[in-house]
């Protein structure tokens, strides 16, 4: 539990095909799960360095890849050398794997220890669904190719092969953080040694709470065996005030659920918060589930994303109140995605108030226009026309050709160059929502609804 009043762990969450810390360059995504890495290998090393010298400057703890593992850009030695290099500055960078899918650990290659080559030579330990086929998820459009297969958490095989790809991984890359594991939101297997183990199984559907319960225990025992210091993240999909939740507060829980409790108190429980902070249903005070108090907890928002309000959307806003909830509810970490490079001024404004409000939860927003983007803005006046208008978009877009006249009129009284920098992003970046918007394109193009995992088909196939 967080006692204190700043939130003293901040983490990047990022997908290695759209992380673009270097601008400009052939093979850049701006969305999608599940994607090709399309730039050449060395622009892995070079994007992850640039956002590890960020983090640095910026008090953050470390940065989580998915994809860390790839064939297509350099593997292992390549992995290496982001984890030595953010290990040099004082930042952690960790993987972030699905152990029952998304291509465990070896995210995609031809190596010993990825998912679906097992699943290749192990077909039986595939989940299945009620009518006996695997259980998948197939990922369609915006660059998305591949059909996840999921894992049946009961099959002892699967289970080895798991803890032995942890092993290896810790020893193999002895610079790594660490992990943020996913039991993975893909499905859930229904044969019949799985249903006897889940038991009641109606809230169990695509995610399964006792499911985690029956890989993150002897996972986080492998890694530790290796690593006693390695970050151990285990994602839960869900917020603590969700209630499937209930399951954590069992009066009479089941062994594996046991060991879960029992799992060192260093242990990160990851939780999202996107819909309790879109519905105002998480309020300052709501308390951690009573079991889980002793563990280390991570609040994750998908703010300025893809998934949440378009890709470099400024929400700072939404980053204050992910702080001031995730301390009031004594929360000791943070996390955000740090996909894209600070040059996109709102994003470094939205960079810069994961540090300014996990620093102090209870500053406001007037604090932070005075504090951190008068400085960079030129003044008050323009800080505040900056925050007014970095929004226009979405609450009326006709308005944008006046506020692109006065960004010009603010420029033109500016003479540092970062300042008028910032403001000429502003105004590109609001001039492209007016450009379409005028010509009859609708918004959910550009940014599809909030609330949709708009790329993503669950499908049994
Ligand atoms: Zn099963």
């Amino acid at each position: 539990m967080n006692t204190s009043n700043k939130i003293p762990y901040r983490f990047f969450w990022t997908w290695d095909h759209s992380t673009n810390w270097i601008l400009n360059v052939p093979g850049e995504q701006i969305t999608g799960v599940c994607n090709p890495y399309a730039k050449e290998a060395p622009l892995f090393e070079q994007d992850y360095k640039r956002a590890i010298d960020w983090c640095a400057d910026h008090k953050m703890t470390g940065i989580g890849i998915v994809g860390m593992l790839r064939d297509r850009h350099g593997g292992v030695d390549a992995a290496r050398r982001v984890c030595s290099y953010a290990r040099e500055k004082g930042i952690l960078v960790y993987l972030i794997a699905g152990l029952f899918a998304y291509g465990g650990i070896y995210y995609e290659g031809d190596h010993k220890y990825s998912l679906n080559r097992f699943f290749e030579k192990n077909p039986d330990a595939i989940a299945k669904a009620p009518d006996g086929s695997n259980v998948a998820v197939k990922y369609k459009g915006r660059y998305g190719v591949k059909d996840e297969l999921q894992g049946c958490a009961s099959n002892p095989f699967l289970h080895e092969f798991i803890l032995e790809s942890l092993d290896w991984l810790f020893r193999v890359i002895p610079e790594l953080g660490g992990i943020q594991m996913e039991s993975t939101d893909n499905g859930v297997c229904s044969c019949p040694a799985c249903l006897k183990r889940r038991g009641v199984a109606s809230l169990e559907e695509p995610i399964s709470l006792a499911d985690m319960a029956a890989i993150y225990p002897d996972a986080s025992e492998t890694i530790r065996r290796v690593n006693p210091d390695a970050l151990i993240i285990c994602e839960t999909y869900h917020h603590f005030l969700d209630k499937e939740c209930s399951i954590f507060a069992d009066k009479t829980p089941s062994p594996d659920l046991k060991k879960l409790l029992a799992m060192p108190e260093t242990t990160f429980w990851q939780w999202k918060c996107d819909q309790m902070l879109k519905d105002g249903e998480w309020r300052v005070g709501d308390e951690m589930i009573e079991n889980m108090k002793r563990f280390r907890h991570i609040i994750r928002a998908h703010s300025g994303t893809q998934w949440w309000g378009g890709r470099n959307t400024f929400a700072v806003d939404n980053i204050r109140r992910q702080c001031l909830l995730s301390q009031s509810s004594g929360i000791d970490s943070v996390s955000m995605f740090g996909e894209t490079s600070p040059y996109h001024s709102n994003i470094e404004f939205n960079y810069l108030a994961l540090e300014y409000f996990a620093d102090d939860p209870k500053r406001t927003n007037a604090d932070f226009i005075i504090d951190i983007m008068a400085d960079r803005l030129g003044g008050k006046s323009n800080a505040e026309a900056y925050y007014e208008y970095a929004y226009l978009f979405r609450k009326d877009y006709t308005k944008i050709p006046s506020a692109v006249l006065d960004i010009a009129k603010i420029m033109a009284s500016l003479s540092d160059y970062d300042a008028i920098r910032r403001f000429n992003y502003l105004s590109h970046y609001l001039n492209t929502y007016y450009w379409e918007l005028s010509r009859g394109t609708e918004m959910s193009t550009m940014i599809p609804r909030d609330s949709d995992r708009f790329d993503l088909t669950q499908k049994v196939i």
